[in-house]
């Protein structure tokens, strides 16, 4: 009895001493990642955010201020977002399918999706300050070649791991250079007040891409408008240094992929990461939840206990790192372009 109390003892004792160990060393871990993450992060705006420059995109804060301005708008979100529901339902379900209660179904008003290559019209507005700014025609033809090469996944820099590489896509998108139009501007920095729109107006935005190339300022690479909002204000707004992969242009976004990720915003597409905690959604399904986004050029990260699909040019990591949409974000992207959807006049 003495001896098997004993033993009892011993045990507990080296199950405490591990436990202890175990409960040491993760915390000499999150000492380590603390102090990392004092010395590489940074208090921005209340937020901590890593040192240095980051990806940073205003289309979210853009949207939310569109929708306190105009509450309005917020209808007309929601319609977009049902029709594109219905599309992707009514795709899935084939020719007079559709899932219950999507109010499609036979009854003759199902989106029908676009087969096929969707062609897009893209008017470049250049609006400068001094020289540098100005840019050249090889740097804009640099910035169609990757939007081409990124929505149709020929990227050489393709390279998915196993656990996404059979959810990779090739959304089918055309994007020509229709025009340039070159404006010597009146200020040094045009903020995210779409003050540029009104200085180079919006060129048939029912039909066209309008990107303004601007200096945006205070580190902010790009904002792109989401579907919905008004057409004298619809596109997509980048500094020069994020726009090509040639020129002007500034490392670690030198590759054009700012643009990639700013008209996926413009194709209807959310962060990765849902701008929220676990449970805010991106509405794409084969995207992992996520409750922040990632930054820097990282190998493999876990949150919301699932790998980060951080290679997706909608999170916020580096150029060189990011390289692939999905196929549930071709499809939401593609749902705008079908019957009744708020991109459809642009379809040819
Ligand atoms: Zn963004």
């Amino acid at each position: 009895m003495i001896n098997k109390i004993f033993g009892l003892l011993v045990i507990a004792t080296v199950v405490f001493a591990c436990t202890q160990d175990v409960v040491e060393t993760n915390n000499k871990a999150d000492l380590t990642n603390l102090q990392e993450a004092l010395t590489s992060f940074e208090v921005d705006n209340g937020e901590f955010r890593p040192k240095g420059i980051v990806r940073d995109c205003k289309a979210m804060d853009v949207l939310s201020d569109k929708l306190k301005q105009n509450p309005s708008l917020a209808n007309k979100l929601a319609v977009i977002e049902k029709h594109t529901q219905d599309a992707i339902s009514y795709k899935k379900g084939g020719n007079g399918g559709g899932k219950p209660g999507s109010g499609g179904g036979g009854g003759g008003t199902d989106p029908t999706p676009v087969a096929g290559v969707i062609n897009i019209p893209v008017v470049v507005h250049v609006v400068y300050a001094n020289n540098l700014e100005n840019i050249s025609e090889s740097q804009i033809a640099s910035q169609i070649a990757v939007l081409n090469q990124d929505f149709n996944a020929t990227n050489s820099d393709l390279n998915p791991p196993a656990a996404f590489a059979g959810v990779v896509a090739d959304s089918d998108f055309n994007f020509v250079l229709d025009q340039v139009i070159r404006k010597q501007g009146d200020r040094t920095t045009w903020g995210t007040s779409d003050a540029v729109k009104s200085f180079s107006p919006v060129v048939s935005p029912d039909k066209k891409l309008n990107i303004w190339v601007a200096q945006i300022g205070g580190g902010i690479l790009g904002y792109a408008q989401f579907p919905g909002g008004s057409p004298s204000t619809d596109g997509v707004v980048v500094s020069p240094q994020f726009f090509g992969n040639t020129g002007y242009v500034s490392a670690p976004y030198d590759g054009g992929r700012t643009m990639t990720h700013e008209v996926g915003h413009y194709l209807n597409l959310r962060h990765i990461w849902g701008d929220g905690r676990c449970n805010r959604d991106d509405f794409v399904s084969d995207t992992p939840t996520s409750d922040r986004p990632n930054y820097g050029c990282p190998s493999s990260v876990t949150h919301c206990r699932s790998l980060d699909m951080h290679m997706n040019y909608m999170d916020y990591v580096e150029d060189d790192c990011m390289f692939m949409f999905t196929e549930g974000q071709k499809e939401r992207m593609r749902a705008l372009f079908a019957v009744g959807g708020a991109r459809e006049s642009m379809v040819q």
